[in-house]
């Protein structure tokens, strides 16, 4: 949608940027393919609890990056509370590491 009112600010056209992936046929059938595959929260799993996932999560924040978004190896099911946790601690500014198998390291 275009704005007749000239620029917006960065950040919320980031958002909206944001928001039409999550709106893509692409970005819908890959979140469907990875909670097929697994639709068990991969958190809960670690710590051998079974929790449906609510989310598809990417483990690497894309930052608008198509590359990233797209891929599946970067993405991970999880449940809300973990999904949550995790945007908590990010706003807290906690570093999160990865290891080499592509999981955060805690
Ligand atoms: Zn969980």
């Amino acid at each position: 949608m275009e704005s007749a009112r000239g620029r917006v600010d960065g950040r919320s056209a980031e958002a909206a940027e944001y928001r039409k992936l999550y709106d893509t046929a692409r970005w819908k059938r890959l979140r469907e393919a990875v909670r097929a595959e697994q639709p068990l929260c991969v958190m809960c799993l670690r710590d051998d609890v079974v929790t449906e996932a609510d989310v598809v999560d990417h483990i690497k924040p894309h930052h608008g990056d198509h590359l990233l978004f797209f891929d599946m190896s970067n993405l991970q099911p999880l449940c809300k509370q973990h999904h949550d946790r995790d945007k908590q601690q990010m706003e807290r500014g906690t570093y999160i590491e990865f290891g080499p198998d592509g999981w955060p390291v805690e």
